[in-house]
């Protein structure tokens, strides 16, 4: 099994705990050079600091932080140390602004490298990045981890589709990189212009940035007949190459090394027990421009861990998949859930296509739920019985699942919006009505 940083990627535990704690103290005494940490930490004792759970000693750092902070605010270096900027898509709202000295722009590429050779992609690979170029880091971050492994790297970006498929065919594109929603949208104008999917030189996916199922994967790796690795990162932790999985494709590897992970209560902040799920809140462990520590990343999973070392041979810890952000979270009649869930119910239908759309409205005070699904032509002949029946199964599924009863909208293939970067799953008009 390949290996990028073979070493470090199966470093035993108690060296791994030595250098957390190690980097942690000289992450809180770096950060004390920037303005914002200055006063936060202010009476901090480092001495207190002996082993990686004692960073919780220390206060959270949040999103609002960061805006309240905007622009320099959390940086450690002077200016002209400075070489690169990004920022978060805006998802949530204000945009948040990162920064990056030479030094972490390398660390940072290291990561995605051994991500990438984790799945068994490298050398020799062609890769197409089929993603957004620019402020947004999952194109810069991608690209200068592959350029480091040495593949023949396309930056298409995302966008101008039949591009995308041409780029595919005439350069025997190998390994992607993409959202799970755009790649899905990529297959269907594949089948409209008459190729099919699996033809392709394609075996090899990298897909993440929003959420998606298991079974949406699953649809994702026999549409293209490959094998697709979930991605997670966010631009405040530099982007991707914070955690990805590995070819047990049993959760995702997290670096710890670079960064301190733990699991938190979203509404009262406490630590949880292993395995349960909560927010993942994470501190940067040699950052310079921007070190940020206690991150409540607002995103949702548990430590997936048996107990023993994956069989990979990585000693670095495994989350699973992000099943969204705490405010994902929907409430509709009083019950808790996450677009996630419909998600899952709905891709385990093959007569389903990969858009959806879930429309929330209250009527005469009450909350409706509609979920807006697209027929796949090629596996519904129009039968209205059957139509029926299927309609009769999504919304008892659904239901099942949530405990909400949705009403099921069937529409045109093709007919719902789609989008090239973070899909937009979710229209609650009840604020509006
Ligand atoms: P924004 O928070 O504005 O969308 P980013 O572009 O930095 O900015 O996106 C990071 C966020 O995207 C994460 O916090 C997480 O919510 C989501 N995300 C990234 N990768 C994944 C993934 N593999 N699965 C689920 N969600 C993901
Ligand atoms: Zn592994």
């Amino acid at each position: 099994m390949p290996f990028w940083d073979k070493e470090m990627e199966t470093l035993p535990r108690a060296e791994l705990e030595e250098m957390q704690v190690k980097r942690l103290k000289a992450t809180i005494a770096r950060s004390q050079r920037s303005v914002f940490y200055r006063t936060r930490l202010k009476e901090i004792d480092e001495s207190r600091f002996n082993k990686p759970e004692d960073v919780a000693l220390l206060p959270f750092t949040t999103k609002t932080d960061l805006r309240n902070n905007y622009d320099f605010g959390l940086v450690t270096v002077p200016k002209n140390e400075i070489i690169r900027m990004h920022a978060s898509s805006g998802t949530t709202g204000k945009a948040t602004v990162i920064f990056h000295t030479r030094k972490d722009i390398e660390t940072w590429a290291e990561l995605v490298a051994r991500c990438i050779v984790m799945t068994g992609a490298g050398k020799g690979d062609v890769f197409q990045n089929i993603i957004s170029y620019g402020l947004f880091t999952g194109g810069l971050g991608l690209h200068y981890g592959a350029e480091k492994v040495g593949m023949l790297t396309i930056p298409s970006g995302v966008g101008n589709t039949k591009r995308q498929i041409q780029l595919m065919k005439d350069f025997k594109t190998t390994v992607f990189h993409a959202t799970p929603s755009y790649i899905l949208y990529v297959s269907e104008v594949m089948v409209e212009e008459g190729y099919d999917p699996n033809g392709f030189d394609l075996r090899i996916g990298f897909v993440g940035a929003e959420p998606h199922s298991e079974k949406t994967r699953q649809r994702i790796e026999d549409t293209f007949d490959i094998d697709a690795y979930n991605s997670y990162g966010m631009s405040e932790l530099n982007g991707p190459g914070v955690a990805f999985e590995c070819e047990e494709k049993n959760g995702m590897h997290l670096w710890e090394d670079r960064y301190l992970l733990e699991v938190v209560d979203p509404r009262t902040g406490e630590e949880l027990a292993p395995g349960e799920e909560g927010e993942l809140v994470v501190t940067t462990l040699d950052r310079e421009a921007m070190p940020i520590i206690r991150y409540r990343t607002g995103d949702l999973a548990r430590i997936v861990d048996e107990g023993e070392r994956c069989a990979c041979g990585r000693t670095h810890v495994r989350i699973s998949r992000i099943k969204g952000r705490t405010d994902d979270m929907l409430i509709v009649k009083g019950v808790n859930l996450y677009p996630s869930q419909i998600e899952d119910v709905l891709m385990s239908f093959p007569e389903v296509a990969a858009t959806y759309q879930i429309v929330l409205k209250r009527e005469s005070s009450l909350d409706t739920l509609t979920v807006r699904v697209e027929l796949n032509p090629k596996l519904f002949d129009g039968d209205l019985r059957k139509l029926k029946k299927l309609e009769y199964e999504i919304t008892k599924n659904i239901q099942d699942e949530i405990e909400v009863r949705p009403t099921v909208e069937f529409h045109e293939p093709g007919s719902l919006p789609r989008s090239e970067g973070k899909a937009v799953r979710v229209i609650d008009l009840r604020g509006e009505l």
